[in-house]
């Protein structure tokens, strides 16, 4: 049984698009501040105080008890990685940081994977193809289309390249609550899968690993890791689907 989809107004867009905004501000923002000897916990704090500035509140803090503002995942840190003073960016790292907002009661979401200094070849082969399959899933993104047809092209894309896509965790619908219906896996799943219509929002986030798809969530009871300890990336982009296709709300990234 698949739960309604919320469909959001014209009007409901454009403040969807604002919340999202203030997101992919902060995501650009942080991006200037990674480098070496950082620590994820003044990325965090940045974010913060960022969104606040911009009458938005974080997302994720206290949601389900996550203790950060911000998702920060190092290397074969695949999502969820808690942000601490502890942690501190070495060069040839890669950081995945992921955020949301709360603002005028709808929600931005976004996530970027960054380089930190400068990185093997492999892992910037990495972040390029799974950026470029968040863009191979946008297109499918017009009315008419299924959820199935996004889930295909990220994998598609993905494995086409020697890459796994993380089946655990998927993409989700946004507006006044950070998930809604539906699910967007990143890959096919058996089964019909939801019509797209015009008022959608569809936070389209692949999650792609350079080894095996298998991942597990570390004692912490948050940060998700490959099992066989592989590199992996993430990208996101909250995506409104109208008459013109796709609308990507978190533009700017
Ligand atoms: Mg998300």
């Amino acid at each position: 049984m698949t739960s309604a989809i919320i469909l959001k107004s014209a009007s409901e867009l454009a403040l969807m698009e604002e919340a999202n905004q203030i997101v992919a501000q902060t995501l650009c923002m942080l991006r200037e501040h990674i480098a070496p000897g950082i620590t994820t916990l003044h990325l965090d704090q940045l974010a913060e105080k960022f969104a606040r500035k911009n009458n938005a509140t974080p997302a994720f803090k206290g949601y389900r008890g996550f203790p950060g503002s911000l998702c920060v995942s190092v290397n074969e840190q695949v999502v969820h990685g808690i942000p601490s003073r502890k942690v501190m960016l070495k060069e040839g790292d890669i950081l995945s940081i992921d955020f949301g907002v709360k603002y005028k009661g709808y929600y931005g979401d976004a996530a970027i994977t960054v380089p930190v200094g400068t990185i093997a070849s492999q892992a910037e082969d990495l972040l390029q193809v799974t950026r470029e399959s968040l863009y191979e899933a946008i297109e499918q993104v017009k009315i008419g289309n299924r959820i199935a047809d996004i889930s295909q092209a990220v994998q598609d894309y993905v494995e086409q390249r020697g890459y796994s896509v993380v089946r655990q965790f998927v993409g989700h619908g946004i507006g006044q609550q950070l998930h809604e219906p539906p699910e967007i896996p990143n890959y096919r799943r058996s089964g019909r899968s939801p019509k797209l219509l015009a008022g959608m929002v569809l936070a389209i986030e692949p999650m792609v690993n350079a080894g095996a798809h298998d991942v597990k969530i570390l004692g912490d009871g948050w940060t998700v890791v490959t099992i066989d300890r592989s590199l992996s990336a993430h990208f996101e982009h909250s995506v409104a689907v109208t008459e013109n296709g796709p609308f990507i709300l978190s533009h700017g990234l």
